[in-house]
């Protein structure tokens, strides 16, 4: 039943970066689940995202008429700081519905300055994983109306307590992604929603983390 759909992730990758499956096997294992939306994102850096995004959307179109809303985008990942407000407005000239930023994960080396450039770039919506997000930077998803991901991701999400408190204290969105790398990764609403509360948002914070949020998202890529 469409209007029982739910779940909104906006974060994970097929094997045309370094995920397992392809975009169809992902999007229908989403339909499937019952998701609402899934957004495929996968990595690139500086290079052309053209074939990327042309394959992605070519592959996209199977699923136009179904219940699950497809969204096609990248993860801008590893890219200098200074190069990533270019490398976002290329990866929308190039057709990206949504443009997130690899953020400063504790679980491996992103350069010093990822998200606070990814929140200052205009066409940057999401910020995945941000580590040790300062109070600077949550001020600054704030006023930039930028998106900070609570991430379902091992090693990914240790931060999520830390993004939570300052982005609710900067009344900055949130929203749970997957970062699935393969289907079974595919985070179901009810595991959401206690990733959301596991991270100590409050009842009315974990409802606006999975649905308010994410629908002024989707409004946002032109999908709402
Ligand atoms: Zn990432
Ligand atoms: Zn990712």
């Amino acid at each position: 039943m469409p209007g029982s759909r739910t779940r909104f992730d906006f974060h994970a990758h097929t094997l045309l970066s370094d995920g397992a499956q392809s975009p169809t096997d992902m999007w229908s294992a989403a339909a499937q689940r019952g998701h609402r939306l899934l957004a495929l994102t996968d990595h690139v850096a500086l290079e052309d995202a053209r074939p990327l995004l042309r394959r992605l959307q070519e592959e996209a179109t199977a699923f136009e008429e179904g219940p699950l809303t497809t969204l096609v985008g990248v993860e801008l990942s590893k890219v200098p700081p200074l190069r990533i407000a270019e490398a976002a407005r290329r990866a929308r000239r190039a057709g990206a519905e949504i443009v997130i930023v690899h953020g400063e994960t504790l679980m491996e080396y992103v350069p010093p300055g990822t998200n606070h450039a990814a929140l200052d770039a205009p066409e940057v919506d999401l910020l995945a994983h941000p580590g040790l997000l300062s109070e600077r930077d949550a001020e600054l998803a704030h006023r930039h109306g930028k998106v900070l991901e609570l991430s379902g991701r091992r090693m990914h999400g240790l931060t999520n307590g830390i993004v939570a408190a300052r982005a609710i204290a900067a009344g900055a969105d949130l929203v749970v992604d997957s970062d699935a790398h393969h289907f079974e990764e595919l985070i179901p609403s009810e595991l959401a929603r206690r990733i959301a509360r596991g991270a100590g948002l409050r009842p009315q914070a974990v409802v606006d983390a999975l649905e308010g949020a994410p629908k002024r998202l989707l409004k946002r890529c032109g999908k709402g």
